[in-house]
């Protein structure tokens, strides 16, 4: 009885793994197939034809006061290869250039999953990240400790970033907000592609909002990586990492977590899918040379 008990739930597991889809082991307990409330998912709606061309699961764990969800896609004739991560699930854009990204690039990306909202339950997920067991006094974003998150969200990452690969996030900003290339603020400098007056009325790539944004924990700019971006014709931005300035974003965590200056969040406006995706080419060609 015991044996066909067994067998019965190993036939269960094998019917709910997909099996052109299979899941490294390193993340194996963390992931779940989709239910059927996710087909409702705006995101997954939007991108249903793209979608079936890849893999797609979820990402479900608690810790504190907080229950996250995250949708896990990737590319499964390559999935190792570019990561990204998309915190904020308010910013759709930034979604479906991630799926063109994974359906032309291979590799996967992680979307937090909040209800179409850029917070979740009153956390901001870019304000997040830290090994610490207690709240670390420079983010007042943070409103609880978050090892279990950062943990868990970097292990997906790693389970499919190639080790040459740079940490990838995608974001979506508004139009002349507080991320422009033609704003600067304490610890992060703008460098701009075009001439100002082009930049000031410009679309596309010269448009103030499309911008890469770097990070590193030197005063002086990594002049050699931002004239390679800026000759492709990407405005960049360069944050300057601390411990006193840390605001606990994946940026910051790359740098004093992780200790690495290997980071690339693209920026584009709400809407502007066609220049966030020529950005990714342009990017995807910078890392591979
Ligand atoms: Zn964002």
């Amino acid at each position: 009885m015991g044996k066909v008990l067994f067998f019965m739930v190993v036939f269960a597991a094998l019917l709910l793994a997909n099996p052109w889809c299979p899941v490294p082991r390193s993340i194996a307990t963390l992931i779940s197939p989709l239910e059927k409330s996710d087909y409702n998912n705006p995101d997954i709606r939007r991108n249903h034809k793209a979608l079936k061309k890849l893999c797609l699961y979820r990402a479900v764990f608690h810790e504190g006061n907080q229950n996250w969800k995250m949708l896990l896609v990737f590319n499964h004739y390559k999935p190792h290869g570019a990561f990204w991560f998309l915190p904020h699930d308010n910013e759709n854009t930034a979604f479906d250039s991630a799926v063109y990204a994974v359906r032309r690039y291979g590799g996967g990306f992680l979307a937090v999953d909040s209800g179409d909202r850029r917070y979740h339950a009153g956390q901001d997920p870019n304000r997040n990240f830290s090994d610490s067991h207690s709240k670390v006094p420079s983010c007042c974003y943070q409103k609880a400790p978050s090892p279990i998150y950062t943990r868990n969200v970097f292990r997906i990452i790693n389970a499919f970033k190639k080790s040459g690969m740079p940490y990838l996030a995608l974001h979506n900003n508004t139009n002349g907000g507080g991320v422009s290339i033609l704003k600067s603020s304490k610890g992060v400098q703008s460098f701009l592609a075009y001439p100002l007056e082009q930049v000031i009325h410009g679309k596309g790539l010269k448009d103030e909002d499309s911008l890469v944004y770097i990070a590193g924990s030197h005063a002086k700019p990594p002049s050699r990586k931002i004239n390679r971006l800026l000759h492709e014709g990407m405005h960049v931005k360069y944050e300057r990492v601390n411990r006193a300035n840390n605001d606990c974003s994946m940026s910051n965590y790359v740098v004093l977590g992780k200790h690495s200056e290997r980071y690339y969040n693209i920026e584009a406006q709400h809407g502007d899918g066609r220049t966030q995706r020529k950005m990714i080419d342009k990017l995807m060609e910078h890392i591979m040379q």
